[in-house]
């Protein structure tokens, strides 16, 4: 791994808070991304400052053990559950988190994301489980978060929000989206009740695409046994010119 100097991560995380904000991810100061620029040191968003609107300068440099290394402002209390990512998974490099709605959503009603519908979720997400509520500031939230750490790509914080991880901050930040975007359509497909599932066999070809874009963690969605999806649909307007 090639790591970032200090120079250009703390430009890096200013650009991804700018992406998180514009998305719609964070409201008010929340939301935190971290990354690693050494085996033992990261630099981390402030508290207190809107991701869309941070300069390089504001960002703090900590060691693993959550020192402060370098700064003039204060590393957010989450900071707590990206330390401990890090400890618990040594593969990763940055850590994002934000309170994106879709993904929120499925916090707090307890959904995890785990339906087999989405190309792009099994390419670059696997499954999310809900990681269980933790009082906010404490070493909970970093316990609660631990146990999904080694073979998850991100976790829903249980009436709170979404933390994904990766070996850069782009992957750590796209897995963020993916799995927003990934909600919304699990929600929308259940206000629908309906929707065809990926087939056992094409999870697995997917699975070996990923394999060769060498992306090894994210656990494998279960699809359905049956192919549901392999015959196209003429729309019926075609043969009758009728609409409805
Ligand atoms: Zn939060």
């Amino acid at each position: 791994m090639v790591f970032p100097a200090d120079k250009e991560a703390k430009e890096m995380i200013v650009e991804i808070g700018r992406r998180m904000y514009e998305k719609g991810f964070v409201a008010s100061n929340d939301g935190n991304i971290s990354l690693k620029v050494s085996d033992n040191y990261i630099w981390a968003t402030p508290t207190g400052i809107s991701k869309g609107f941070m300069k390089p300068e504001m960002m703090v440099k900590l060691d693993l053990d959550g020192n402060i290394i370098e700064g003039e402002c204060k590393p957010s209390s989450e900071i707590k559950m990206h330390l401990k990512v890090y400890k618990e998974n040594k593969k990763v490099n940055s850590v994002t988190h934000a309170h994106p709605m879709y993904a929120t959503i499925c916090a707090i009603a307890g959904i995890p994301l785990d339906k087999p519908v989405l190309i792009e979720a099994a390419l670059q997400l696997g499954v999310i489980p809900v990681a269980r509520y933790a009082k906010p500031g404490t070493d909970e939230v970093g316990n609660s978060v631990a146990p999904f750490c080694k073979n998850f790509n991100g976790v829903l914080l249980s009436n709170h929000g979404a933390l994904t991880w990766g070996e850069d901050v782009y992957q750590s930040y796209y897995r963020l989206e993916v799995m927003e975007y990934y909600a919304k359509v699990i929600l929308e497909l259940e206000k629908l009740q309906m929707g065809r599932s990926l087939s056992e066999k094409q999870l697995r070809d997917l699975e070996n695409i990923k394999l060769s874009m060498g992306i090894t963690s994210g656990p494998l969605h279960k699809g359905s046994i049956e192919t549901l999806n392999d015959k196209d649909i003429i729309p019926k307007m075609m043969e009758t010119g009728k609409v409805w």
